[in-house]
């Protein structure tokens, strides 16, 4: 059997189909150093357990995590995937331990306390090497740097491949391949000249050939053409490939300002980690998609540490020059917020400072800017994924608007997230898709390999 992609869902389907048995050919668009897509970026997966462990402090019970993905996906998480979802998610840490991927014990790490996820150590990437060494001596035939642009079918079966190193030939096909969004014309199409602004956090390599052929062929489609899961990452990244170190979080320490000086949101309305994923969406409304966090000295102190130093001057005016926001703007900006302030009773209750008269408000951690040197981070959307692919029943076979027509395909990974996250999004939950599915999708596809009589090497 064939499976198209490099990632966390690709890995666990070549696994499970080398363990049932089937003879396994792995194809990754990207150059061998970048195989495993956006999942060399992650570093954390969601899962239900009843008691505290190893890994993971406190429990988090299977009911909890249904309930907080239905809330998340505004209600739009398909009941059935969520279920199987939630169900398989419990055997991730041993699975993923016996393929010899190492999990952080929280009480050693400086990672953050979760009792919803556990962390991988050494990140992503270490977890990607680890379970393509397993791969591999599975016999599993690895094959980066090979890109698949469709496949070839034959009345109700795909036969075939097609690569530049020709057709190759399977009795099965997992498309873990991820969903579509590197592909800036498609970006284009959806989000107009805006998407010109978009910095892309994860791999450049997953830009939805397999997506849209599945999706000419008759699959039936997932989740919204145009969602996407944006986050707020410095301006200065790299357009591709920067991965979480280049997040700007802070926004509750400071005010955040467009080219013309002006705030647009509340930026003490939300302090969980949920905001980055807000302001990557306001960004993408801002004038050509860039925003500027402004800080003092005192909220560059608090501010957490990030990727590339602020652009910092001894004034307001100083700054607004630096940055190339407008002066006046900016100026007039930060003398009405200050002005707006009203200290709570308790000072020390930073929380409580917020401002009054102001539109839009400052509802929290409202303090000064006035301790100079003062200081800027230029911010813009940066992608992670599509909430765009191909819906699957719960044993990943595509769904076909005919009710069948290709029945030795399956689908696995962000290609068919957008079943259970046509929006929104939990920390950890791409992973856990895309390891439980990948599960299944190589189970599934063995059988179907096997039922066709070989598979391919
Ligand atoms: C910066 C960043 C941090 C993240 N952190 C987390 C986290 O901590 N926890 C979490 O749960 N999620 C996280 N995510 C999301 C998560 O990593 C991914 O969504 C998930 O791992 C995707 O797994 P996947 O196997 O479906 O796809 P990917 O890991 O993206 O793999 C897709 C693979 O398919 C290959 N491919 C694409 N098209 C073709 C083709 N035509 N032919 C051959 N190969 C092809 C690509 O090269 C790639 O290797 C993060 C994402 C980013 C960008």
């Amino acid at each position: 059997m064939l499976v198209i992609g490099g990632g966390a869902a690709a890995l666990a389907a070549a696994l499970e189909a080398a363990a049932a048995g089937a003879r396994v050919r792995l194809l990754d668009a990207a150059p061998p150093p970048l195989l495993g897509g956006n999942t060399r970026h992650s570093r954390n997966f969601r899962y239900a357990h009843d008691a505290p462990n190893r890994y993971t402090p406190d429990a988090y019970p299977a009911a909890q995590f249904r309930a907080d993905l239905l809330r998340a996906s505004g209600g739009g998480a398909d009941p059935r995937l969520l279920d199987t979802l939630v169900a398989q998610s419990r055997e991730l840490p041993d699975w993923l331990l016996a393929q010899g991927v190492a999990l952080q014990r929280p009480a050693q790490g400086p990672l953050p306390y979760s009792r919803r996820t556990a962390f991988f150590l050494g990140g992503g990437m270490a977890a990607v090497r680890a379970l393509a060494d397993r791969a591999l001596a599975l016999g599993v035939a690895l094959m980066p740097g090979c890109r698949a642009d469709a496949l070839v079918r034959s009345g109700g079966c795909a036969t075939a491949a097609q690569t530049a190193a020709g057709a190759m030939g399977a009795g099965a096909f997992v498309l873990a391949c991820g969903g579509a969004h590197a592909d800036p014309i498609r970006l284009a199409r959806h989000w107009g000249q805006a998407a010109a602004g978009f910095i892309n956090r994860g791999t450049p390599h997953v830009r939805g050939e397999l997506l849209d052929w599945l999706l000419a062929a008759g699959a039936v489609a997932a989740g919204d053409r145009a969602g996407l899961y944006l986050v707020a990452v410095d301006a200065r990244s790299p357009a591709a490939d920067g991965g979480i170190v280049t997040r700007i979080r802070g926004m509750p320490l400071g005010i955040v300002v467009d080219c013309a000086g002006r705030r647009r949101h509340d930026e003490g309305a939300d302090t969980a980690s949920t905001r980055y994923a807000r302001w990557g969406q306001r960004l993408a409304a801002y004038p050509a998609q860039t925003g500027w966090l402004v800080l003092d000295a005192a909220g560059l102190r608090a501010a957490p540490a990030a990727l590339y130093p602020p652009i910092q001057a001894p004034s307001i005016a100083a700054l607004a020059a630096a940055t190339g926001v407008d002066a006046p703007g900016l100026a007039a900006t930060v003398a009405a917020y200050n002005a707006s302030i009203q200290p709570p009773a308790d000072p020390l209750a930073t929380a409580d400072w917020c401002t009054v008269g102001l539109v839009p408000p400052k509802s929290a951690h409202a303090r000064p800017i006035a301790e100079p040197p003062f200081a800027a981070y230029p911010m813009r959307p940066g992608v992670t994924f599509a909430h765009h692919g191909v819906a699957v029943d719960t044993r990943t076979r595509v769904a076909w608007a005919d009710g069948g027509s290709v029945h030795n395909v399956f689908a696995a990974g962000m290609i068919m997230a957008a079943n259970l996250i046509p929006q929104g999004y939990l920390s950890g939950l791409a992973v856990s898709i895309s390891l439980v599915f990948g599960r299944i999708a190589g189970r599934e596809a063995a059988r179907a390999a096997g039922r066709a009589g070989g598979g391919a090497r």
